[in-house]
């Protein structure tokens, strides 16, 4: 049936192309997506530029395409927000004319019917413009919740309204009327100097959507039904809500750094539901205080862990990609926590966060991390620390309520408290009670009949339409 849907279309082979931003948070669902895709009978192509290029040996299902992007070895990998941004701005300017090629050299290929559409992240504008420039019908993966874009597109009026950019930080707390239960400092935001630059960043991604013939979202209805429906009304595009499209694809990894899976052998021998298992993401990083406090502080909880800290984490050491994990932490810790934790520089978290010894997830809040967790049941201590991981936490904590945020400058004794809080206290356990209602939910919506089964449906049949 629908798993041939594209295969039968006319007899041929209908092919997708995806161009996935190069950031593992965005690489991840778009990969996933791509197994959505090919396990409904389309062929994939996937564009990528030589910064961050996915394994292609490692999905010979699909087809890869590098699109050179002129910038490798000329600059430093990014390490702040603001360089994200700029990169990102960047990398539009400099991947244009070269897809353009690929593209038309593709098409020329294929035959120009025999491809149904071009799906691109939403922070890549200038793929669509150059996509729709050679009528090539096109999508938009926005890789972040419904209520995070529904904060894109309100941005210029709370910027009207004074919310932004932030003055004093007294300013942080004030709740946004127009997007409960959003703060300020929930909000988008990198500081005054970057301001026009964070405007830019949405306004084009709100463009992106509304130049494209629909919007996919890696969420749930379960989760963010009202944010949806308010989409739906604001956008002129369909959306379709298809996640958590890890639960689609379980196979697609697109693991930038090499996945440790010798923790999955130690978790096996861990009681269940006992581990805490603490990843702060591929860009999130600390100062090495806050790393030395986190330290002691997992080792003062008594907790059972396994702690992710890959190169890079640490702020004033730099990136170096063979360094040994342990030389990043603070002496005598692994002494002290021998028997009790695993630590590894990158670790297969799909499968981390479903094993049933994991009981708790300390996160960055990534959207991706905080999908996987509730998909997977288990509860969050939050830790956000810029782009749209504030405004995640914000709803872990105050609308799925599967989790709280540990917030201010991090020390030992706060750690260990909020540890012991999720792991072992009364409060934790109602956190991880909501967060197996949502693992059922999320079950339900991608299973038969389900909202994110239905909006894949819907989502080949408009793809085929166009
Ligand atoms: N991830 C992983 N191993 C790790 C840490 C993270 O495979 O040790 C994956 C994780 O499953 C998720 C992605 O990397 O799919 C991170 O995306 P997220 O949106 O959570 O955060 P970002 O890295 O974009 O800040």
């Amino acid at each position: 049936g629908a798993a041939a849907a594209a295969a039968g279309h006319g007899g041929r082979e209908r092919h997708v192309l995806l161009f996935p931003l190069p950031y593992q948070g965005h690489i991840n669902p778009m990969l996933r997506l791509a197994g959505v895709l090919r396990a409904r009978g389309f062929a994939v192509t996937v564009f990528h530029t030589h910064f961050n290029a996915p394994d292609a040996a490692r999905h010979p299902e699909h087809r890869f395409v590098a699109v050179p992007d002129g910038m490798s070895g000329a600059r430093p990998p990014p390490v702040s927000v603001g360089d994200v941004v700029k990169h990102i701005r960047a990398l539009n300017a400099a991947c244009e004319a070269a897809f353009r090629d690929r593209l038309a050299a593709v098409l020329a290929e294929y035959s120009r019917d025999a491809v149904a559409c071009l799906v691109a992240d939403a922070h890549l504008l200038r793929m669509v413009e150059v996509a729709r420039r050679l009528a090539v019908p096109t999508l938009v993966l926005r890789t972040g919740s419904a209520a995070c874009f529904a904060s894109f597109l309100a941005y210029p009026l709370l910027c009207d309204k004074g919310y932004l950019p932030v003055q004093e930080s007294s300013q942080l707390d004030m709740p946004v009327s127009e997007l409960p239960p959003y703060r300020v400092r929930d909000l988008m935001h990198i500081g005054r100097d970057g301001h026009e630059l964070m405007c830019e960043l949405l306004a084009r991604a709100v463009a992106a959507v509304k130049l494209s013939s629909g919007l996919i979202l890696n969420t749930f209805d379960a989760l963010e039904a009202p944010e949806l429906a308010k989409l739906r009304r604001d956008l002129a595009v369909p959306v379709f809500d298809i996640g958590p499209l890890h639960r689609f694809s379980p196979a697609a990894d697109g693991s930038l750094l090499h996945q440790d899976r010798s923790c999955l052998a130690w978790l096996d021998a861990q009681a269940a539901e006992s581990v805490l298992y603490v990843s702060f993401g591929s860009l999130a990083s600390m100062g090495a205080r806050e790393l030395v406090e986190t330290a002691w502080g997992i080792a003062g909880s008594g907790v059972p862990f396994l702690w992710v800290v890959r190169p890079g984490l640490v702020r004033s050491r730099r990136a170096a990609p063979d360094e040994p994990t342990r030389l990043l932490l603070p002496e005598g810790f692994e002494a002290a926590t021998r028997r009790r934790g695993v630590v590894v520089a990158w670790a297969p978290q799909e499968e981390v966060l479903r094993h049933r010894a994991v009981g708790g997830f300390w996160t960055h809040s990534g959207w991706n991390s905080t999908t996987e967790s509730l998909a997977e049941g288990v509860p969050m201590l939050c830790r956000p620390s810029f782009g749209d991981q504030m405004g995640n936490a914000r709803y872990v904590e105050h609308v799925w309520k599967a989790g709280f945020e540990v917030g201010g400058e991090l020390e030992r004794g706060a750690v260990e408290a909020a540890i012991r809080r999720l792991m072992a206290e009364s409060d934790g356990g109602e956190m991880r009670a909501r967060a197996r209602d949502l693992k059922k939910a999320a079950a339900e919506c991608t299973g038969k009949a389900g909202s994110s089964e239905t909006a894949i449906v819907k989502m080949v049949t408009h793809m085929l339409s166009l």
